[in-house]
């Protein structure tokens, strides 16, 4: 089938001419015949790298009135760089058509986005908040809409912000259709679905809750205290991995990352206790590849929409398997094979079995490669790319008399040896004392690791207890238009915890109070101070415990804080090893 064929307007043809787009994928043949023609509503089942943007963003950008020029499409999506992403592709879509697309996000100058609204868009591109925000200042008119695009669905629910969505459903007209879009097809999903959608189409690519065909999933297992010796190890066996490390929390995230960085890998980390502007610039480097790896937290990855990925290395795994798809589905985009591997320590691999049966595929059990084996890959990157160097003889040509010279006395293999073992000594020496950190599945293998996890269980259980909950208070309320998803918002993305770890939220008219497990206090308190709510600067404190008085809990969190025995080890494989290679040293500044 050709685009053509779809029944799309010539000059959005002619602007997929220039894209490049020759062919539609699954996704769009099944969708834009259907939205172009009909006026229903739809579900599309879809991975990010299946060309979903295009599957509405085509319809709409051929839909939508040249002449009026009032906003008739709205696509709501669940963070600012997906927004950028998709007002920018739809922008491309329009390059021969009188349609404008105006992106409305949070974090930035919003009477500038209300001049750009002002000046007159038939589509607009939206994050919930922000849009929430535009509509209660009524700097946006969503009275003529027709289509509203719900876009990555399940993650604008995993991020709180369920009552945006049916805030801005609600004030769209009745008539209007919803195109929605998700990767997987949780019950928070479905019941969208059915409160404002009537008999839509519903079309999947792949089952539900499948990931993308051409990613290989393979895990190893590790224990707790080599995770970091395992995903050196991983880089080393992949010398030109273009990938994504995935971390649980900020700190995880930004301690892998400066530990890569001091070692002379080309890693940076991105994470919520960066500005934003850090993180736009961490971006650009790792899209323009001046960066090899990005180590990231699974709330500041969303919307990260990078072609090429080769590799996903799960540091270790998401509390929720749909983060898993989410994580792994940023691999193999557009058609591409990629991998995405999973360090597990032995007594989580029964994980692996559930996300298997969740969704639909199956790992591989993968081992860490050996010493024999990096070096091998390694040394023959180096020798690769000493015979593709070209030689500058001009440049040369005044110094090689003298080193010739030098090197009378030496045979070929003697001069060859020589120069490998000058760029390759420390790796090999690194390597020579490092074993076999493969750890064998089963239980009550490793000491520490058994202390490790039995402190981790040891937390878990006691989040579940009541008594273990601080409650903060919140400088804003109802009156600085504070809501449940909004207060989450901030919560999570300042700490990068997931929303299911925030439990009651009582909003009142000028402050607010939520709860959460003692652990988490400081970080808690450290990390949301001084965020910033649509303007307004958050502040937080911890109230009085609701059960009784605060002392008990102090001595209670000292006695169920881990040994820390793990630390003591971890270091050790590492010591010596300064880099590999040919790596630069530049990178090895600490952030
Ligand atoms: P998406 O799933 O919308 O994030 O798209 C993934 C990637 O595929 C993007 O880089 C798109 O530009 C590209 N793409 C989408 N549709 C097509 C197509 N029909 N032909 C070629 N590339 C496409």
């Amino acid at each position: 089938m050709t685009f053509e064929e779809l029944g799309l307007k010539s000059g959005v043809l002619k602007s997929l001419k220039t894209l490049g787009f020759e062919t539609p994928t699954p996704i769009q043949q099944e969708a834009i015949p259907h939205l172009l023609k009909e006026e229903s509503d739809f579900v599309g089942l879809a991975q990010t790298g299946t060309g979903k943007t295009a599957a509405f963003g085509l319809p709409l950008v051929s839909k939508v009135e040249e002449g009026r020029k009032k906003p008739q499409g709205l696509v709501i999506c669940p963070t600012r760089e997906l927004c950028l992403q998709i007002s920018k592709d739809i922008q491309n879509y329009s390059k021969n058509v009188n349609v404008n697309t105006v992106a409305v996000y949070g974090g930035t100058d919003i009477k500038r986005q209300i001049q750009d609204i002002k000046k007159g868009a038939q589509i607009i591109v939206a994050t919930p908040g922000r849009l929430v925000d535009l509509t209660n200042r009524r700097a946006i008119d969503l009275n003529q809409i027709d289509w509203v695009v719900l876009d990555e669905a399940d993650e604008m629910l995993n991020m709180g912000f369920k009552e945006d969505i049916d805030h801005i459903l609600d004030h769209t007209p009745l008539e209007r259709n919803v195109w929605l879009f998700s990767a997987t097809m949780p019950k928070e999903v479905a019941s969208i679905a059915k409160n404002y959608m009537e008999q839509p189409l519903e079309v999947s690519i792949g089952h539900k809750n499948q990931t993308n065909e051409n990613i290989e999933h393979i895990y190893f297992t590790v224990s707790d205290r080599d995770r970091y010796s395992a995903v050196k190890r991983l880089i080393d066996f992949n010398p030109n991995i273009y990938g994504l490390i995935f971390c649980r929390t900020r700190r995880e995230t930004a301690a892998v990352a400066e530990k890569l960085g001091k070692e002379g890998y080309s890693a940076e980390p991105l994470h919520g206790d960066l500005s934003q502007a850090q993180r736009d610039n961490v971006m650009r480097r790792f899209r323009t590849k001046a960066i090899q790896i990005l180590v990231a937290t699974d709330v500041a990855a969303r919307g990260i929409d990078v072609d090429d990925i080769t590799h996903v290395i799960n540091y270790n795994l998401p509390d929720e398997i749909e983060n898993y798809t989410h994580r792994s589905g940023r691999t193999a985009r557009a058609g591409k094979h990629g991998e995405s591997l999973v360090l597990v320590t032995p007594r989580e691999s029964y994980k692996i079995k559930q996300i298997e049966k969740k969704i639909r595929t199956s790992f591989t059990k993968g081992n860490i490669p050996n010493a024999k084996e990096i070096c091998e890959i390694q040394l023959m990157k180096l020798v690769d790319k000493v015979i593709t160097t070209p030689v500058k003889e001009e440049d040369m040509a005044e110094f090689l008399p003298a080193v010739m010279q030098e090197f009378d006395s030496f045979s070929k293999e003697e001069v060859i040896k020589k120069f490998v073992s000058a760029e390759f000594n420390r790796f090999i020496e690194y390597y020579n004392r490092a074993g076999d950190i493969n750890a064998k599945e089963g239980r009550g293998r490793d000491r520490d690791r058994d202390r490790g996890e039995r402190g981790d269980r040891r937390e878990r259980g006691g989040r579940r207890n009541d008594e273990n909950k601080t409650r903060f208070f919140v400088n804003l309320g109802k009156r600085d238009g504070l809501n449940p998803g909004g207060l989450l918002r901030v919560v999570c993305d300042s700490t990068g915890l997931k929303s299911d770890k925030v439990g009651r939220i009582d909003i009142l008219a000028s402050f607010s109070f939520f709860e959460a497990d003692n652990n988490l206090a400081d970080d808690i308190i450290q990390k949301v101070n001084g965020a910033d709510y649509e303007g307004n600067t958050v502040s937080v404190e911890v109230t009085k415990k609701k059960s009784d008085g605060g002392s008990r809990d102090g001595n209670r969190g000292g006695g169920k804080r881990r040994s820390g025995g793990g630390g003591g080890h971890r270091g050790k494989r590492d010591r010596g090893f300064s880099g590999g290679g040919n790596r630069s040293r530049e990178r090895s500044r600490r952030r």
